[in-house]
């Protein structure tokens, strides 16, 4: 066999591994993202201060960068399930969802079915959880199939805690943030370490940018 056979054969091989349909059987691994709210500018200054300076701090990326990601789906069409909640808050996932699939190569698709590779929830803040904290994000993927070398999601779970983006004084427009940082993390994003990103751990006025753009399309480019 020639170079060229065994090259063919080889990604064959490959390309068989990653179709196989997932096992049900296959061991699934959770993580859980948290996104910190950002505080108010004008409001109790003193009181805010160090987060803000902290927020400040954050570094502007120079040049190209991307918005990195540890896992995706097999698939760019996904679909989302809205757990019982408000209209308003209905609404600020929906348009979240819709953001993502204008600008990326992904389609959030809603549906009803509890089969959804997403389920949105709107909740209390349950005690446990930290103050600032606006958003979570948990998510199950295979332990063992990788596409592109990323980690395949099973499942996910995202959380917008609706006394928190009170508390924090969030508009609507702000709200609608939050869940969009929230989708990128089912979409198997991760934190950004510099500003230009709707994945970067604060949120507040931050949208989708093209450094998340690119993120998608270099983690679902094939
Ligand atoms: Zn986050």
């Amino acid at each position: 066999m020639n170079l060229l056979k065994q090259g063919l054969l080889l990604l064959g091989m490959l390309g068989g591994l990653v179709t196989e349909p997932l096992s049900s059987r296959a061991k699934l691994v959770t993580r859980t993202e948290f996104a910190r709210g950002q505080l108010p500018r004008m409001t109790q200054w003193s009181q805010f201060q160090s987060a803000d300076r902290t927020t400040d701090r954050a570094p502007l990326a120079v040049g190209p960068v991307w918005t990195p990601a540890t896992q995706r789906w097999q698939q760019t069409t996904i679909t989302y399930r809205l757990a019982p909640m408000s209209a308003y808050y209905r609404q600020i996932w929906r348009s979240a969802a819709r953001h993502w699939s204008r600008v990326s190569l992904i389609n959030l698709v809603e549906t009803k079915a509890k089969s959804a590779d997403i389920t949105v929830q709107t909740k209390k803040q349950p005690a446990h959880v930290a103050p600032s904290i606006v958003g979570m994000t948990t998510s199950r993927h295979y332990s063992r199939t990788k596409l592109a070398n990323l980690n395949v999601l099973a499942t996910a779970t995202a959380t917008l805690y609706r006394d928190t983006t009170k508390a924090l004084r969030y508009t609507r427009l702000q709200r609608i943030h939050v869940a969009e940082h929230e989708f990128g993390h089912t979409l198997g994003l991760q934190h950004a370490p510099f500003q230009q990103s709707v994945m970067y751990y604060v949120t507040r006025d931050r949208t989708i940018t093209v450094a998340d753009i690119r993120g998608i399309q270099r983690a679902y480019a094939n």
